[in-house]
């Protein structure tokens, strides 16, 4: 599993260089984070005891999905008669190819970049992770996403963007911090069963990110930024 906080703060980095044009950051920061609910696929299978192989970094990771996904919310875009969601499209086409870049660059392990075609990319290859190391990735999941939330906290207060929500969002950094405590603990001492307990509640704290990504949209896409970070189009200063 990769890290989902990590994926969400580069996804939210990008507003600086970035057009303001409406939803695209939102969807350049959900396409960052939607690759990885492939993990879901898994965890269904799983429980109904079917085979995992090939469900997760192939058909989420690959860029004929990013393709279809650009193409068909342009599609809809224009029949709609909507061109925020060609934005959000072409958004979420750049996010998963960013998802996929950091995939391969920074894990252990190869992406199915091509899928259906079977062509495995592995820069790691031959490179095997000490197990404590790779033990440590799981508790890391709640780590970074709970920067995550707390940063998107501390930009709406900076911003004075979504106020509203700030309270919720410190509220969830902290259930994501003390989340990471526990499973740091569970995952050296717990002998069977952890990834069971664990995969449960990092689909949930995914699905709480991208539901949290959406509601801090204004925060995300915040043209006008007293601090000079992102600045709307023709603006002079
Ligand atoms: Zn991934």
């Amino acid at each position: 599993m990769a890290q989902a906080g990590i994926h969400g703060i580069v996804g939210v980095v990008t507003r600086k260089w970035t057009p303001a044009s409406e939803w695209l950051v939102l969807g350049i920061v959900l396409g960052n984070l939607l690759p990885d609910a492939d993990n879901l696929a898994v965890a269904v299978a799983t429980v109904t005891g079917s085979p995992t192989a090939g469900l997760h970094r192939t058909f989420t990771h690959s860029l004929f999905t990013v393709t279809a996904v650009i193409t068909v919310f342009q599609l809809i875009a224009i029949i709609a008669k909507r061109p925020r969601l060609g934005n959000l499209g072409l958004g979420l086409g750049i996010g998963m190819t960013m998802h996929i870049a950091l995939d391969l660059l920074i894990w252990f392990d190869g992406v199915a970049v091509l899928w259906p075609l079977p062509m495995w990319i592995n820069f790691w290859e031959g490179v095997t992770p000490p197990d404590w190391f790779a033990q440590l990735m799981s508790p890391l999941e709640m780590l970074f996403l709970a920067l995550y939330f707390g940063g998107l906290a501390a930009l709406a207060q900076r911003q004075s963007t979504d106020l509203g929500r700030v309270k919720w969002l410190k509220v969830w950094t902290a259930v994501q911090a003390i989340l990471f405590l526990v499973f740091l603990v569970l995952v050296y001492t717990l002998n069977s069963g952890f990834m069971t307990i664990f995969g449960a509640v990092y689909l949930l704290s995914l699905g709480l990110a991208l539901v949290v990504t959406v509601q801090m949209r204004q925060t995300i896409e915040s043209p006008a930024d007293p601090k000079g970070f992102r600045k709307p189009f023709g603006s002079l200063s």
